[in-house]
């Protein structure tokens, strides 16, 4: 991970950039290892504990950056860990497409809520596609998939929802979508990822585990 004066460079989770966040503030966890014997320190583990700024959307990130080693003079051993955020879903077994647009489309939370909830209208539209379902507007691909027991109730619900929220904005001229919409909308739409596409695999990778163990 590259540092400048100050700046590290980081991946914000938040909002998606990837780009120099500023140092807010930073201490030292030191650990030291010291021989019994001959009272000589023989390992010293400092971990330093950074938080930093995003500049685009302006929140906070934490990392640390951990040394081990004889010294207290960093060297090539030391590394970068990001702790906060991780990225929210797992989507290991999403359709590439799918995945790509939905994580472009979280990154235009900080930036145009409105082009963030187009994306995310088309991410549900894309997920439609896939199940099978491509006729018609948004109302009925949703009723066809629930119909076609695809969709249970509860993403039925989801994706309506999804829907409304999304018209809502659309038809406002004076407000625009708001980010705790659109945080909710994120919210709808991974959920109805993590049913389709990572649960069912998660389930079968469990099951293989257990497969020789003969459960009753
Ligand atoms: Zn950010």
């Amino acid at each position: 991970m590259y540092k400048a004066k100050n700046q590290y460079l980081v991946e914000c989770n938040h909002c998606g950039n990837k780009g120099l966040a500023n140092l807010k503030g930073n201490f030292d966890n030191i650990e030291e290892y010291v021989d019994e014997e001959t009272k000589v320190r023989s390992m010293v583990s400092i971990t330093t504990w950074l938080f930093l700024e995003c500049p685009v959307c302006h929140n906070g990130i934490v990392i640390t950056h951990e040394y081990y080693g004889q010294s207290d003079e960093e060297d090539d051993d030391s590394f970068i860990k990001l702790i906060y955020p991780l990225k929210s879903i797992d989507m290991k077994n999403t359709p590439k497409d799918i995945k790509q647009k939905f994580n472009a489309a979280v990154k235009n939370y900080n930036i145009d809520t409105d082009i963030c909830m187009i994306a995310l209208r088309k991410v549900l539209e894309m997920i439609c596609e896939d199940q099978g379902v491509s006729e018609g507007n948004l109302v009925g691909k949703i009723n066809d998939l629930s119909t076609k027991g695809i969709f249970p109730q509860e993403l039925k619900d989801c994706g309506h929802l999804i829907r409304r929220i999304g018209n809502d904005g659309a038809h406002s001229e004076v407000n625009k979508i708001s980010k705790w919409e659109i945080k909710d909308v994120i919210s709808l739409v991974e959920f109805i990822i993590q049913y389709l596409y990572e649960i069912p695999t998660k389930i079968s990778n469990l099951e293989k585990k257990y497969e020789k163990k003969d459960l009753k």
